[in-house]
């Protein structure tokens, strides 16, 4: 009688021979002790050489999808900086899928694009018009005829899937607080594009610790709208968080104050930050902590969310 040999489920995600474990570091600064805050700040930029940032957090959940309905690899987008497509397509060589990238605009060359070549995905330049029709019924049609066997992503990793993927800091940060000689923590602060990786958080919490977002964008890019739209798909029933507005005049506007920042942040504790996000979150925190915002004593947890790629290419323009 012939044996059953049932296709095993091609894992795209070899989960248990490569957890990401982001090192939980204190940091001192000293407008910091001047107010009796301590931060601790989560390295995902330190996560991996070339993995790196929060975009691999929300990639998890998509992967495993993608291995469990059989697919040979990803499809998804973003611009010519995007750190989205640059976790994913070093996971695709590093665990050895498929990557196949739609991108914003025309044909260009940045340290990013380089990469994604490098790493052997796939790139389709769609203009800015074909860019915009992404969310149109019938966007992703004509290339899932082109590549049956790829599962979609959409853009940034998001969704649902997306903030689960992310729920899972909550315990790398719990296994860490020890180290520090800390027995808990008071809240989280990390920068929001789209409040994804916020609302993963704010899933893992459930109301222990509220979660503070700084937003990278503008007020009216619906980061709440987002935030509560996950919250409500995953049924969590109390639900802790609050958004500042930390964007300085718009995604991606940098201004002399914040690179000087920055650079002051750099020299006195060896972090890297960019402008976009990582900068803004952690000068907005800075004007929460001398506007007395925390109490004496707050300990917080910083996310370092990544992006240090995307700012190369962005940096020689400003
Ligand atoms: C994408 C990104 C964010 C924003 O993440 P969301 O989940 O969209 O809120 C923050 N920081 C960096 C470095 C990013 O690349």
């Amino acid at each position: 009688m012939p044996a059953l040999h049932p296709e095993p489920a091609l894992m795209l995600l070899p989960s248990s021979t490569w957890l990401p474990q982001p090192p939980l570091e204190r940091v001192d600064l000293d407008w910091l002790t001047h107010a009796g805050i301590e931060v601790a700040i989560l390295r995902l930029d330190r996560i991996d050489p070339l993995i790196s940032g929060n975009k691999w957090f929300k990639l998890i959940e998509h992967l495993k999808t993608a291995g469990r309905v059989g697919a040979e690899g990803i499809i998804s987008l973003g611009g010519a900086h995007s750190n989205h497509l640059h976790a994913l397509a070093a996971a695709g060589q590093r665990f050895g899928f498929a990557t196949v990238g739609l991108l914003r605009g025309h044909p260009q060359e940045t340290p990013t694009v380089r990469d994604l070549q490098a790493f052997g995905m796939q790139l389709h330049w769609l203009g800015y018009g074909g860019y915009r029709a992404r969310h149109e019924a019938g966007f992703w049609q004509p290339w899932q005829t082109q590549y049956p066997t790829l599962h979609p992503v959409p853009e940034g990793g998001g969704g649902l899937p997306g903030a689960r993927g992310c729920m899972q800091l909550r315990a790398q940060v719990g296994a860490q607080l020890a180290g520090l000689g800390w027995s808990d923590y008071d809240g989280w602060w990390l920068a929001c594009g789209t409040g994804t990786t916020l609302a993963g958080l704010v899933l893992a919490e459930a109301g222990d610790h509220p979660v503070y977002g700084a937003l990278a964008v503008p007020d009216d890019h619906g980061v709440a709208q987002q935030v509560e739209m996950i919250v409500g798909q995953a049924g969590v029933s109390n639900p802790v968080y609050e958004l500042f507005e930390a964007s300085r005049g718009g995604f991606a506007k940098v201004d002399p104050l914040l690179l000087e920042f920055i650079e002051k942040t750099g020299q006195a504790s060896g972090i890297p930050l960019e402008p976009l996000y990582t900068g803004k979150a952690l000068l907005a925190l800075k004007q929460q902590v001398e506007a007395g915002r925390f109490a004496q004593g707050t300990r917080l947890i910083f996310i370092h969310t990544g992006g240090l790629q995307g700012w190369r290419g962005l940096s020689s323009k400003n």
